[in-house]
């Protein structure tokens, strides 16, 4: 009667989504203060004052009907050649903005980019752990998942994708600063990375692509974010302006296809057709004019610095351990027993809500969302103690 598959995936609600729906039931119980939810990425600082003002001046100038009105399927041409002109001067690369398309946040940039590129019995390989959404784009558009490892601090292990990539293999998706680990990649391991990618393209006879997620990109403590269409030519760059300008909810972003992309036009005609079949046309008209002026600007980043330095200080003190997050607003840490699961179960005692790392591919973790207010981090410390007590690390 209905799609079973997609049946499957509405009835089956997100671990994340669970345990935040199970914080809200617990604060009806204890009070909202004494619950410590840590399990969601809605961004914790507001959008910098830019993005109110534009939204302002823009009601109040521009006439209605020409604001809230269709723009093109791609997107409006002053917004995409904004974005281009941005990308050419802050990145060092030719971008055009014939290669622009303007969707709606990184699901939609995903989504249209995967289904732009597959075809039948093709693979996607993804960098574990991942954010877990992507199983669910590339399935959807008919390829399959296939996993590398990363190393022991979570950046990328060439051996191990050298062995993931394979003759069926259409696109690469990583993902940088990265969720859930906080991992940025360095220039070398990009420029690595684009050589072999370089060579799997030669053997295979046909482009792999890179399929860069970056919706975190602005968000770093320190490390530089190189640009991997600077060291691939076959990239595809799907950007989001939800957590760098806090819109998560306006659900605004894009698509950069490379200039330098083999058959860039086709890949771009067929992002252009895959926004179509997708339903992802013609962007929220307002937030395109808004983030063209916000390009490369973010929210105050040094209140998710803050945040992870009074958790990552009480954490490592407590006896956790963990690799120091070099951006986003995640920390990746390690589960004191082998079972994350139970760990969080246990955690729940002290009303911690952590995610465990088995939906992102890898086992005896948990993610915690530090983009909340400072306030649930302070009032959290002596839960986190405690924890650590019951496990005997203090
Ligand atoms: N990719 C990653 C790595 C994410 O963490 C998220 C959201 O948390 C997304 C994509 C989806 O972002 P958006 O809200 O812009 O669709």
């Amino acid at each position: 009667m209905v799609n079973q598959k997609n049946k499957q995936l509405g009835e089956a609600r997100s671990v994340i989504r669970e345990i935040f729906e199970y914080g809200n039931a617990r604060k009806k119980v204890v009070g909202a203060e004494n619950v410590f939810d840590f399990s969601l990425g809605n961004p914790g600082v507001p959008a910098p004052a830019e993005v109110n003002e534009e939204i302002v001046r823009l009601v109040s100038t521009m006439p209605s009907l020409a604001l809230h009105g269709y723009t093109s399927a791609a997107g409006a041409p002053e917004v995409r050649q904004a974005v281009a002109s941005y990308i050419s001067a802050a990145f060092g690369v030719d971008m055009s903005a014939e290669y622009i398309y303007m969707t709606c946040g990184a699901a939609a940039s995903l989504t249209v980019t995967i289904h732009a590129l597959c075809e039948a019995g093709d693979e996607f390989v993804v960098v574990t752990p991942f954010f877990p959404e992507y199983t669910v784009f590339i399935e959807g558009a008919g390829g399959k998942a296939v996993m590398a490892a990363t190393d022991s601090r979570f950046h990328l292990d060439m051996e191990a994708l050298d062995a993931a990539i394979g003759v069926h293999t259409k696109g690469v998706i990583i993902n940088s600063p990265n969720n859930p680990t906080g991992a940025v990649y360095s220039r070398e391991e990009l420029a690595a990375l684009g050589k072999l990618l370089e060579r799997k393209s030669r053997e295979k006879g046909s482009p792999v692509f890179l399929i860069a997620d970056e919706p975190y990109r602005e968000l770093t403590y320190g490390a530089e974010v190189p640009y991997p269409m600077a060291f691939y030519k076959n990239t595809v760059l799907c950007y989001s302006f939800s957590k760098s300008l806090s819109l998560a909810g306006e659900r605004i972003g894009y698509i950069a296809v490379s200039p330098q992309c083999e058959g860039a036009a086709d890949v771009f005609s067929a992002v252009c057709g895959a926004g179509r079949v997708l339903g992802f046309v013609c962007a929220p008209a307002l937030f395109q004019r808004v983030v063209a002026k916000c390009l490369g600007r973010s929210g105050d980043i040094e209140e998710y610095r803050k945040n992870r330095d009074l958790l990552t200080g009480t954490l490592s003190a407590c006896g956790f351990t963990f690799v120091p997050p070099e951006g986003a607003f995640y920390l990746f840490m390690k589960s004191p027993e082998a079972d994350a699961v139970a760990f969080c179960e246990r955690a729940k005692k002290y009303e911690l809500l952590l995610v465990p790392s088995d939906g992102f591919g890898v086992k005896g973790y948990v993610r915690i969302s530090y983009c909340v207010e400072r306030a649930v981090i302070e009032r959290s410390l002596p839960a986190f103690r405690a924890l650590a007590k019951e496990y005997g690390l203090i």
